[in-house]
């Protein structure tokens, strides 16, 4: 029996099929947020692989003007501000 088995780009450990969030700049500025999004992680360095399908599919949303399904206030940390 065939067993598809990917396999992490960077390190070659063996990866497994997640549902992750993504986030992603938006051109318009801003980020969005991608939840349920099918990756496979990387089980030994955890990075993210996604199919080309769900990379194009991203990319032409944030690209885009679709509606979002949800909108979120996300906290943004600037380290580089001056303290005091
Ligand atoms: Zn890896």
């Amino acid at each position: 029996m065939m067993q598809h088995l990917f396999t992490c780009l960077s390190c070659g450990y063996p990866c497994q099929k997640r549902t992750v969030s993504v986030n992603l700049p938006r051109s318009g500025g801003g980020i969005a947020v991608f939840r349920n999004v099918t990756a496979e992680v990387c089980t030994q360095c955890g990075e993210m692989h996604f199919t080309l399908l769900t990379t194009s599919r991203m990319i032409a949303i944030v690209q885009g003007f679709s509606p979002p399904d949800d909108m979120e206030l996300v906290p943004v940390y600037d380290m580089q501000r001056a303290s005091g």
